[in-house]
Order: C-alpha cells, then structure tokens, then sequence
C-alpha cells in the first residue's frame, strides 16, 4: 500500500534538510532513492537513515551548477540502477542574504547558479532521458520558495532564483506533458533546516507571528506534498506552484 512502490527517484540535495527528509519519505513509500549532493558524505549520512535495504539506495557527489556534472550523475544513476529514473526532485539550494544596495555580484551570480541554473540543467538531464523512454508517468518536482512569488528582505538574488524556477516549471510542464512527463513547484514557506538555523532567534519569533499557524514547518511537511507529487495520484498535477506555508504568503 506505499505510494512510491517501483519508482526511482533522483533527489538533488539530499545530504541535508528538506531534500534529506524527502529522501526518507520516498524510500519509506517504497521508492529506490539516488542521493544527490554537492557534498558526498552528507549524501553517504542521508543513505544511513534509510531502511535497511542497500541495493536500493546510492549517494553520489554532483554540483548541479555544472553541466558536466549532471549529465555524468544521470548517466551513472542509470547506469547502478539498470533503469531509467522516473521522479526527479531539485531541492539543491543556497542562501546568500544582503540588502540589494549592498548585495555584490558574486552572491547574485552564485545563488542564480545553484538554484536556477542547477535546476534548468538537472531538469533537462533527465527530461532527456524520461522522454526517451516513452514511461506512462514521470514526474519532476523542483522545489522553490514563497519568496519566489512575494519577495523577501534581504534576498533579491534568492527570490530571484526561485521566481526563475516557477517559470521554468511552468513552460517545462507545457514542452513535456507530451512524454508523459510531469513537472510541479514545490514552495515552501519557512522550514526548520540548516539552511534556517542562521537565522537569529528574535527574527525567527517575528517570522513566526507573520506565520497563520505560528510556527515553522518541518521538512517532513515538504517532503509528504512531494511523495503525493511523485506518485500516480498527482496525475492531473502538472506546472502548478504548490504553496506549503502554514498560510505564510506575507
Ligand atoms: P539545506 O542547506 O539544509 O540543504 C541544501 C542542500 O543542498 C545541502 O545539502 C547542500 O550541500 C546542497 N547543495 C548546495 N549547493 C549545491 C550544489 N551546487 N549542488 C548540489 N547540491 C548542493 O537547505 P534546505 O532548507 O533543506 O533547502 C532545500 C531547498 O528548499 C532549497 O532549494 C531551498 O532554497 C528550499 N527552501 C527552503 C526553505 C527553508 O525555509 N528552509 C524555504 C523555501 C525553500
């Protein structure tokens, strides 16, 4: 009665946070998980928490900024699992916070590359490989942000970045629907990861009035929208921007 039973799916950022929750979630739903992080051991740690099962489950160390990278990943995932990857998830993400009148290039071109671009190259990876196979449902989910749609202080390049990936899935959902294939945005609001933990408590209370619900979301919470996404009970689902939030749209 799981969900995910004979899928393979491909997480980005699966050593840490949401995409680590997401990971365990799909493999308790019965998925076989290729863990995918720019840092390795974070990936190998994400694997440790999985069931006990080792054929079903591999890490591998990609950034998915670089083409070459990716490419190599999705090849080599196909290659260890003798199949091709029926569920993609971009949850490969960075911050790099500063006011806009203050914010230098560097931080611009490096969030734009990672959680865009990262996003554009893995989605047109196995896009290729999806469509080749001609399956009866693939499904990408790219994860995005609240932030993408309403803005944030201090976060121009990141809301920047994820309002380039709502757009990206949408037009990614109208060019793949033809193969099969499924694209959605995830958007999360504000999630209790490391990615959050640098935030300072006074302001993390403040977010948290902001919040309907008045507190953070897990990163199981994310991860649970994504097992639904993933699996054949989506299967009208395709290029929406799915808000999980607690109410949170500022
Ligand atoms: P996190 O920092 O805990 O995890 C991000 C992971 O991505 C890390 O393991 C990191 O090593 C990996 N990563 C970074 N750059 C990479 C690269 N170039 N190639 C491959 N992997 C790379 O963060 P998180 O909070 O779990 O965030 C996951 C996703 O959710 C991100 O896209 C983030 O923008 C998004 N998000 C998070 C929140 C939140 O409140 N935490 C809210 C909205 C959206």
């Amino acid at each position: 009665n799981v969900l995910l039973a004979g899928r393979l799916a491909v997480v980005t950022g699966g050593g840490s946070g949401i995409g680590r929750a997401i990971c365990s979630i799909f493999a308790r739903e019965g998925a076989k998980v290729a863990v995918v992080d720019l840092n390795k051991k974070s990936a190998e740690e994400t694997l440790s928490l999985l069931p006990a099962s080792t054929s079903d489950y591999r890490a591998y160390g990609t950034n998915v900024a670089i083409s070459s990278e990716v490419t190599a990943m999705v090849s080599q995932v196909h290659e260890d699992f003798g199949e091709v990857p029926t569920v993609a998830v971009n949850a490969a993400g960075i911050t790099k916070d500063n006011f806009l009148l203050k914010m230098d290039e560097q931080s611009f071109d490096d969030v734009i590359n990672v959680n865009l671009k990262g996003t554009f190259l893995v989605n047109q990876a196995i896009g290729k490989v999806m469509s080749k196979a001609s399956l009866p449902d693939c499904s990408i989910i790219n994860i995005a942000s609240i932030v993408g749609k309403c803005g944030n202080i201090g976060q121009t390049n990141y809301s920047a970045s994820k309002a380039g990936v709502i757009g990206l899935t949408k037009t990614a959902a109208k060019e793949l629907s033809r193969f099969n294939i499924r694209v959605n945005a995830v958007l999360p609001g504000f999630i209790d990861t490391p990615m959050t933990a640098k935030v300072p408590e006074n302001v993390k209370q403040m977010i948290e009035m902001m919040i309907p619900v008045k507190r953070m979301g897990t990163p199981e919470e994310i991860a649970e929208v994504c097992a639904f996404l993933a699996s054949t009970r989506s299967s009208y689902i395709t290029g929406a921007a799915i808000e999980v939030t607690g109410g949170l749209n500022f």
